[in-house]
């Protein structure tokens, strides 16, 4: 595994290769959901591009970017484990420079639940992905849909900036209670993480409820408030997976959202049903 830092020496690398590149963007402390990820661009990809980069552009002012975990001697270890070819980790002056072009997220999609709670978090998104595709230049790109509004504004971006990347969606990954892998859930405490296993729980039950033949969206969400009482809510949202509010659940075609904060901690999860 070669490990690069500079543009220069990732151009190099990336202009000599005529074959598949497949792209996992990160932002490190990886965990088994960022494996699995790699694991799939691994076996459908003649190289494999991680990229760690803790992207200031996407954190809000009063949010965690200076304690955001960082674990780069354990992250080299599982990438080079997990077979990456190319470990890309820049520092932010190689990123940005001051007085950039930046790119917008689209107004209604990009500003409804994530966007509504972290104003400016997908236009730092954006921005970050759109540096590192034109840098890598992959055939393949993966995300998870942990962050379902994430992946669907990159396909959005894709397609209206007509981009020629496949994006992949990838499966959430949980642990074996049922928690959403996550770098933050390390600042869990224990009595936290037993009370943050109410969101993958509500998650569940709504699912229980569908099947039952419940389709009201009301009637969905407020059950599972009721199990997320201990936590402070920000959302829970239905919507259909091109991300359009509805009123009924829509078999095959809807996504369940949350956000909570358990003590400080932000956590997001999702189902797609
Ligand atoms: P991050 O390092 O949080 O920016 O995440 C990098 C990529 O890993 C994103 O595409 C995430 O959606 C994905 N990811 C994070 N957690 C999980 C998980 N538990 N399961 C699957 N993918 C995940």
């Amino acid at each position: 595994m070669e490990i690069i830092t500079t543009i220069q020496k990732l151009q190099k690398a990336i202009n000599k290769q005529s074959q598949s590149i497949g792209f996992v963007p990160t932002m490190g402390a990886l965990h088994e959901g960022h494996v699995s990820l790699i694991k799939q661009a691994r076996t459908e990809n003649k190289i494999v591009v991680v990229s760690i980069f803790v992207n200031p552009t996407q954190f809000l002012k009063d949010e965690d970017l200076s304690s955001y975990p960082s674990k780069n001697e354990a992250d080299i270890k599982i990438c080079d484990l997990a077979g990456v070819d190319i470990l890309f980790m820049p520092n932010i002056n190689t990123m940005y420079s001051d007085d950039e072009i930046a790119i917008r997220a689209p107004k209604i999609r990009g500003f409804i639940l994530e966007g509504m709670s972290r104003p400016g978090h997908f236009d730092g998104v954006l921005q970050i992905v759109l540096k590192l595709f034109n840098l890598v230049k992959p055939t393949n790109a993966y995300f998870g849909k942990k962050d379902a509004q994430q992946l669907a504004l990159i396909k959005q971006m894709v397609d209206n900036l007509f981009l020629s990347i496949n994006i992949i969606e990838c499966e959430i990954i949980r642990d074996e209670n049922g928690l959403a892998l996550s770098s933050r859930n390390a600042y869990l405490s224990k009595a936290e993480k037993e009370l943050a296993l109410n969101i993958s729980k509500s998650l569940k039950e709504a699912t229980q409820l569908i099947l039952q033949g419940e389709k009201n969206i009301n009637i969905l969400t407020n059950k599972m408030k009721e199990t997320l009482k201990g936590t402070s809510l920000e959302y829970i949202k239905i919507v259909s997976r091109d991300f359009k509010y509805i009123d009924t659940y829509e078999p095959q075609n809807s996504i369940i959202l949350i956000a909570t904060k358990i003590g400080s901690t932000r956590l997001i999860d999702n189902l797609w049903i």
